[in-house]
């Protein structure tokens, strides 16, 4: 008997991506399978152990927003936190925590095991069914056959790959991994545009061997930053410090000498590598003036002995990355317990996806994660959040949901993937988003909880904790607009005390928490007016939107108008030629690009305010 399994929703790939994809699909009730080829691995961090970061730690906010793990995991499996940026506005400041790898693997996978609505299934695919323009479900290398309507894939840097250490290399999914070649082979064989990337990670050293005295000292913050909305310090086990130290004109003499070993120099490689998260060898090349870079020292768990020196991922052969190692201040008697190595792999033109993440060529047939382009756990996480919870929107019958750039950094990576496409591994900034002030950290939850609860991915217990906050916000803002000081009462001195110029005539507490020198908390200890409610995240929120208050609404100005242009579609098969005035150049980029708006049409580069001007022109004579 052939076997032979339905699921509503297929996940092919137990990385971040495919992770958040099966959970949200089953958090939607979804009868969903995660396939993947080893169950040991789901929840494993092929690089850095850590999360967040700048603009990182934004999109692990909102997947946390929409109910996803990420968050909860790091909270469990973070040895050292901090806040990035912190003396800079609120809209930069992100939350970064270094893990131990093993105890984020484990909270991730007692996440999946718990799962309800979920299966999963330990087994290589190979083969997509696909019938005509839709995918029917998947082929494992057993030949067992599971059918669903739809499928995510979320195979990260496996396809076709090859592992590269000096001039030597092999086929590989990353160290110790296969590589997925059969599942390759047949997506070269649909019409997508393939291309391949390539990046890399340091060799990793045993704490045993490294001198931390000639190192500089780098502890977490205290009281140390949680990541989720429903996270507390409680849930932190231990927190242990990393350590800096920096290569020296040793070392840029050892890989210069040495770079005609490199596979990237010598040509091996084609594959584009992450151009900010380069290997030691580009930044010499690149940054030849530079007499030393600096080094994180991070260690990789509170029970592992092994460390992760952030900053010299290198392909060099082994006996140059232990020459280099070893040039280092504090390593020079370090043991390399796994050699560094380079791996290239394919991916997908993101430009043949729609916002929602399926393909344009098969219907039901969802990427997310690496597979897209993209670097980065928690760009992968994103991506498989909205991949997931689309797939189950398909399967219900209903319409697709994707935040907007004015929405979510998540809306912003999917739009920049999907319009823009890429040519090198794509990783979050903030820089990315135009309405950074809207796109904090601190407002994830406000920004995306609601649709998330509609969506079914918000359980009863997050859903509660946070329309009590939202309770809080409204009532503390509204005691701010009526709580007065005024100019005879006993508290004036002591609210002067505080401000650059002193209260001329009465004012409310909100208008004194507008005034840039006063912060919320000292102006309550000032007054004795401090609020009856205890929630800090609540107030930190009610203190930012007051002081902001009008930055905010110009930028929703601009918003209200660039929505317009989102809400204005070109037809899937517009004939630019036809558009008189374009430029050759301009309907070759829009024909490439095949933007779904006007709003998409303007951000693709090249395309200028003019060329927006004519096809608005045209659409409206067309009517
Ligand atoms: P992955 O985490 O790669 O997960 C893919 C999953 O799919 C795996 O569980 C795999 O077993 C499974 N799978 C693959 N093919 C099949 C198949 N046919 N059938 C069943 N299961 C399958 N990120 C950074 O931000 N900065 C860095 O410097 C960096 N360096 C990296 C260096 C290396 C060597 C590697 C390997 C990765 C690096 N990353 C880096 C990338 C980071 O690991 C990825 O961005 C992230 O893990 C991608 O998540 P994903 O879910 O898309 O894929």
């Amino acid at each position: 008997m052939i076997f032979h399994e339905n699921f509503d929703v297929i996940v092919v790939g137990g990385g971040h991506a495919g992770t958040e994809a099966a959970l949200a699909s089953a958090r939607m009730g979804m009868n969903t399978l995660l396939l993947t080829h080893n169950m040991d691995t789901l929840g494993q961090m092929s690089c850095n152990p850590a999360i967040g970061g700048i603009g990182k730690g934004h999109l692990v906010k909102e997947i946390d927003a929409l109910g996803g793990a990420m968050a909860q995991a790091i909270d469990k499996g973070g040895i050292q936190f901090r806040t990035l940026n912190s003396s800079k506005g609120p809209a930069v400041r992100a939350t970064r925590a270094q893990a131990d790898r093993a105890l984020y693997k484990a909270a991730i996978q007692t996440t999946l095991q718990n799962q309800k609505n979920l299966k999963i299934f330990q087994q290589s695919c190979d083969d997509l069914i696909v019938e005509g323009e839709r995918v029917l479900g998947v082929v494992t290398q057993m030949g067992l056959r599971f059918s669903a309507p739809s499928v995510v894939l979320t195979v990260g840097t496996f396809l076709g790959g090859q592992i590269h250490i000096g001039l030597e290399n092999y086929k590989g999914g990353r160290a110790g991994d296969p590589p997925s070649i059969a599942l390759a082979d047949r997506l070269r064989e649909l019409p997508f545009r393939v291309d391949r990337l390539k990046t890399g990670t340091p060799p990793r050293i045993d704490a045993r061997t490294v001198d931390f005295s000639k190192m500089q000292e780098q502890p977490g913050d205290t009281p140390t930053p949680v990541f989720s909305f429903m996270g507390k310090q409680s849930d932190h086990p231990q927190q242990i410090p990393c350590y800096i130290t920096y290569t020296n004109e040793k070392t840029h003499e050892v890989i210069r000498n040495n770079l005609h070993r490199s596979p990237m120099y010598s040509g091996v490689i084609e594959g584009i590598g992450p151009r900010y998260c380069p290997s030691i060898e580009d930044k010499i090349v690149r940054f030849a003036d530079k007499d030393k870079h600096q080094i994180f020292v991070e260690p990789e768990g509170l029970t592992s002995y092994e460390l992760y020196p952030n900053g010299i991922s290198t392909s060099l052969p082994f006996d140059v990355q232990l020459e280099i190692v070893q040039s280092i201040t504090g390593f020079e008697q370090a043991h390399i317990c796994r050699p560094g190595y380079a791996i290239e792999y394919d991916f997908f033109d993101p430009r043949d996806l729609k916002q929602s993440l399926e393909t344009k060529f098969i219907n039901g047939l969802f990427f997310a994660g690496q597979i897209n382009g993209t670097t980065g756990y928690e760009e992968a996480g994103a991506q498989g959040l909205i991949a997931g919870m689309n797939a189950a929107l398909q399967v219900q019958g209903k319409e697709p949901w994707t935040p907007r750039r004015d929405e979510a950094y998540v809306g912003v990576l999917i739009d920049d993937l999907a319009t823009l496409g890429t040519k090198e591994p794509y990783r979050m900034f903030t820089s990315r988003a135009e309405y950074r002030l809207l796109l904090r950290e601190d407002n994830a939850d406000i920004r995306l909880t609601e649709k998330g609860r509609e969506l079914g991915l918000i359980d009863d217990a997050r859903w509660q904790a946070f329309n009590e906050k939202m309770d809080v916000i409204a009532k503390e803002s509204q005691r701010l607009k009526e709580t007065w000081i005024h100019k005879d009462h006993a508290q004036v001195d002591k609210v002067n005390a505080l401000l650059k110029t002193p209260l001329t005539r009465e004012a409310s507490l909100e208008d004194l928490i507008r005034r840039p020198e006063i912060r919320y908390n000292d102006l309550m200890a000032i007054t004795g007016l401090a609020s009856e409610f205890d929630n800090q995240a609540a107030l930190e929120q009610v203190e930012i939107h007051t002081k902001y208050a009008g930055y905010i609404a110009r930028q929703q100005d601009e918003i209200n108008k660039q929505l317009r242009h989102e809400q204005t579609v070109l037809p899937k098969d517009f004939d630019y030629s036809t558009v008189s005035g374009l430029s050759n150049e301009v309907v070759a980029k829009l024909t490439d690009a095949r933007p779904d708006t006007i709003g998409q049409a303007s951000r693709i580069s090249g395309i200028t305010p003019a060329a927006i001007s004519l096809l608005l022109v045209y659409l409206k004579k067309q009517g």
